[in-house]
């Protein structure tokens, strides 16, 4: 299996991140994507990626981040050659529309196109919004990260040819099941976003995605290793990991 979102630098793993991802190894996690939030949280991503070979780093500057970071993530984006995305990025109308997260989206859309790298989207309250400029802009390889807009989105994401990566709450939320079961298998990744969207209790973490690999496969009427075996070749083939 591959988690296509983590945050393993988060300040929650500092004590036992080694733990964690053996545990993770155990379990049958081949790679994490580990996406940051802010500059900072970029180069402890990247460090991270330098230490543990089974960690890629994903860089950008998340939608609620205080946005006078901009320039300094995209130049790291520039100059990272080891990236695999650029992430997370987005939009978040939570506590309603903010039109400046838009020009920051924007901004690190057009570099991830020049550069040729795909894109991990974040986004809350604001699905149909997203979608509109990522088509508008033409991008092609897209990440929708724990998609919390309609099911009735869901054609619509199809024919633009992106990708949905489904978290660990598919256990639990009825809108994730049926994102699950609607996407066509090609297009479906699996990821924690550990620490965060436990639908147990506690801190999250990459072991969980087994949890949600049989979730879907039961869902979809299938066996948990060819869901496996697709979800792990979807993902190497986006991200062109070397694994
Ligand atoms: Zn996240």
């Amino acid at each position: 299996m591959i988690d296509v979102h983590a945050h393993m630098q988060s300040a929650e793993f500092k004590a036992d991140l080694k733990t964690v991802l053996l545990r993770a190894k155990t379990t049958g996690v081949r790679a994490i994507i580990c996406n940051s939030t802010s500059f900072d949280d970029s180069i402890e991503c990247l460090e991270l990626s330098r230490t543990f070979s089974d960690i890629f780093p994903a860089i950008g500057l998340y939608p609620a981040e205080d946005a006078s970071q901009l320039e300094a993530v995209l130049n790291l984006i520039e100059t990272s050659p080891d990236i695999v995305a650029v992430g997370e990025i987005g939009l978040d109308y939570r506590y309603g529309k903010d039109l400046a997260q838009i020009e920051i989206f924007r901004k690190q859309l057009e570099l991830a196109k020049e550069m040729g790298l795909p894109v991990i989207v974040h986004s809350r309250s604001a699905g149909k919004y997203v979608l509109e400029i990522l088509e508008a802009m033409e991008m092609d390889k897209v990440v929708l990260h724990s998609f919390d807009g309609s099911v009735k989105l869901v054609p619509r994401i199809i024919e633009l040819g992106f990708y949905v990566s489904i978290p660990v709450t598919v256990v639990k939320s009825k809108q994730k099941q049926e994102l699950a079961t609607l996407m066509p298998v090609d297009k479906l990744l699996l990821e924690s976003d550990s620490p965060v969207l436990n639908p147990f209790d506690g801190r999250n973490e990459p072991a969980n995605i087994l949890h949600s690999l049989k979730a879907i496969a039961e869902l979809r009427g299938i066996g948990p290793k060819e869901l496996e075996t697709q979800t792990d070749r979807n993902a190497i083939k986006l991200f062109e990991l070397r694994i």
